[in-house]
């Protein structure tokens, strides 16, 4: 008794659940503490992994350690993301019900290493279909491929992803993969033309300029120093350490060519990105007329061979616009400041629209190729998490919308489901009160009245608008509402420590103040007519598909970015509805990006915004532990001269005698239809301690 209480000091407790004080927080970050200063960096909160990034390689992901977890109880042995896996797995397989799995946490924190890590326990301990031998391979090989073309190095991660991705690995009756889809979210497009100090472009870029080989370059016509390239040199930063360009390079040709893409195809892929370096060296001269020229014209003949494009036209487009008034197509030059633009404009769309492309051409190699009746799927959430930056723009008000979604949802499904089973089981419970985050999804998403439909209209409506007058609609609409603050007080006077371009929501996260500069335009997204014309004549296939004749021809303006990606938030939803939800919920110990410290402030605040308080007192509210009898029985029936060898009566009754025997007072649990319900976790550790005398 003595040594398991000193093992357990030592080491805390593998499920919070189990924790004596479950409200304090101090004690909840105590046992973080105490399991990362022993390297276990996994506990639960019943059924959710909680994860703490280790910052260097720990020696539990081989493939011994997987085979330990296969089919094992989740709470028999230490907490792990196999054992999750694992579970999701049987779940899928024993329920036949879909399953997602959904990891949070903010950058750095984790997240996509442990998506690949659940796929690699997939691809390596499920049955391989005789069909589809290569298909794990070729699951794990899109990652590399979409981290080099969706991944960069910032402040935060050297390595980090750049856009939300969810993805569903399709399994066959007999449980083998079979197939797999990938859904991809607003990827950071602004990152092609500019950088924040100490960050770097997005990384093929530079696995390009270390890796490729002299021939390539020469082809490409580029030069191996980064420093060269006007797009490659805001963050001056072309080199991480942690980071081989020149191995990665390596590692992404290879994945292109398992995946499927001819040699044709990376090629072409290839030359865009070239041209995307070439895009950001092209200049722009002023005349004395003030009409904008190009002063580099080794450039515009290197896009012109490299795409395939009409150099005249492109030289035109890229320092004129086309408009049509009254149905008459007119030709205004653009001044110096609007040429830069429409230059970068082109190159994030060349860039982004590529990124789609690649996704699509994934999708294709990994979709389903034979008739699989019966299969189900596990789909992987690896999103951006909560952002609060010195300085919060379009991007970040986004981020926080998808979060704010996320969280909705894990409300409706965790009580949801909770909820259900004490239902399904016959057992009376008592509703928890909790913040319901549904006022702050509509301030931002409701039809007319919130934040983005005012912003599509500020965008749509004619005349003088700008990004104040943007802000001054939003005031006028959303003042006053309990979740949006501005510089304006309600008696008419300024709030002196905000800005008068900025608006604050208090998110179910906490406050966060966005900047509106640059909001309009990035919800715009607008590409000039006749740049696209240009990019729909280039005889690149890819951009062939990337720009369609028919956008040029419709004049019906598209979906406006936060639109967009209001739109697919809802899809996402929808699919994760669907499915029977598991959580990782990754911390980041210190922004240091180092072993072995654990920066307490960094991680207090962490485990408030991921509602892992709320989560275990939810958890808890309940009953902390169920069980199914059968294996209730089979852990513990040593503990009782009438179970032990064998119970040979019914379940139920078998359990009964087990606690009665065990002296378990009738407030303490509950016997369920098919699971036992244990209220205090208290309970099940005196058991347990008893198993262990
Ligand atoms: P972002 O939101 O920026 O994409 P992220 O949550 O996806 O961040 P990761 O890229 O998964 O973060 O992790 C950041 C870095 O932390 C990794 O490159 C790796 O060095 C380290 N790391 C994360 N998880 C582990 C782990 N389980 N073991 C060892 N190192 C890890
Ligand atoms: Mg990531």
């Amino acid at each position: 008794m003595e040594s398991a209480l000193t093992a357990r000091d030592r080491v805390g407790v593998q499920d919070f659940v189990l924790l004596e004080n479950y409200n304090s927080e101090a004690a909840f970050i105590e046992n973080l503490r105490r399991r990362f200063r022993e390297n276990l960096v996994y506990t639960y909160i019943g059924s959710v992994l909680v994860s703490v990034n280790p910052y260097k390689e720990l020696e539990i992901y081989s493939k011994q350690q997987m085979e330990r977890y296969r089919g094992v109880s989740f709470y028999e042995i230490s907490p792990h993301i196999y054992a999750l896996s694992d579970n999701t797995y049987r779940a899928m397989r024993t329920e036949r019900k879909d399953q997602c799995i959904l990891i949070s946490g903010e950058s750095g924190a984790g997240k996509t290493e442990a998506s690949k890590k659940i796929l690699l326990y997939y691809a390596v301990t499920c049955p391989a279909n005789d069909h589809m031998a290569a298909l794990g391979d070729r699951l794990l090989q899109s990652n590399p491929v979409l981290e080099a073309f969706g991944n960069a190095k910032t402040l935060r991660n050297d390595n980090s992803s750049r856009f939300g991705k969810y993805m569903d690995v399709q399994f066959d009756f007999r449980g083998a993969p079979v197939g797999g889809h990938i859904l991809n979210y607003l990827l950071e497009k602004s990152r092609v033309v500019h950088q924040n100090h100490g960050e770097r472009n997005f990384h093929i870029f530079y696995q390009l300029l270390e890796g490729g080989d002299d021939d390539l370059l020469h082809r490409l016509d580029l030069d191996r120093n980064p420093q060269n390239y006007k797009y490659l040199v805001k963050g001056n930063c072309p080199r991480v350490s942690s980071i081989s360009d020149k191995n990665n390079w390596k590692t992404v040709m290879k994945a292109l060519s398992v995946i499927g893409f001819s040699d044709e195809e990376v090629q072409k892929l290839l030359n865009i990105i070239a041209s995307v370096l070439h895009l950001g060296n092209t200049h722009f001269g002023e005349g004395e007329e003030g009409e904008t020229h190009i002063t580099t014209e080794t450039q515009i003949r290197n896009l012109e061979k490299l795409l395939g494009v009409d150099g005249s036209a492109l030289r035109e487009a890229l320092t004129h616009k086309k408009l049509t008034a009254k149905g008459e197509e007119m030709i205004s030059p653009l001044n110096f400041e609007q040429a830069m633009s429409a230059r970068d404009a082109l190159a994030k769309a060349m860039y982004g629209r590529t990124f789609t492309w690649l996704v699509e051409k994934i999708n294709q190699s990994l979709a389903l190729k034979v008739n699989s009746k019966g299969s189900s799927v596990i789909g992987l959430l690896d999103i951006y998490g909560f952002e609060v930056l010195q300085h919060n723009s379009f991007e970040q008000f986004c981020i926080n919308y998808c979060n704010e979604k996320l969280q909705q949802l894990f409300i409706e499904l965790t009580l949801r489901s909770e909820q259900e089973e004490y239902e399904t089981e016959g057992i009376a419970w008592e509703t928890v009160k909790y913040f319901d985050n549904k006022i702050i999804c509509d301030l931002i998403e409701e039809k007319h009245k919130g934040i983005i439909s005012i912003l599509d209209e500020e965008c749509l409506r004619p005349g003088e608008t700008c990004d104040i007058s943007f802000l001054e609609k939003l005031e006028g609409t959303l003042g006053g509402h309990p979740h949006f603050v501005t510089h304006k007080l309600a008696n008419g006077k300024t709030r002196r420590v905000m800005s008068r371009e900025e608006f604050r929501l208090l998110h179910y996260a906490g406050e966060v103040n966005y900047n509106v500069n640059g909001f309009m335009d990035k919800n715009n997204d607008l590409l000039n007519r006749n740049l696209k014309e240009v990019m729909c004549q280039s005889d690149n296939q890819i951009l062939n598909h990337c720009f369609r004749r028919e956008e040029v021809i419709d004049q019906k303006r598209p979906e406006m970015a936060a639109t967009q990606f209001k739109n697919s938030l809802m899809k996402l939803m929808e699919i994760l509805m669907s499915k029977e939800p598991s959580y990782v919920r990754c911390i980041k110990p210190n922004d240091a990006k180092q072993p072995g410290r654990f920066d307490e402030v960094l991680v207090r605040h962490q485990v408030k915004y991921l509602g892992l308080m709320e989560n275990l007192r939810v958890r808890r509210a309940g009953f902390a532990y169920r069980r199914r009898f059968e294996a209730f029985l089979q852990r513990y029936k040593p503990l009782c001269p009438d179970t032990w060898p064998n119970w040979h009566g019914k379940l139920a009754d078998g359990v009964s005698t087990l606690v009665n025997h065990l002296g378990y007072k009738a407030e303490e649990y509950k016997l369920g239809r098919s699971k036992i319900f244990i209220r205090f976790p208290k309970t099940l550790f005196t058991t347990e301690d008893a198993l262990e005398r």
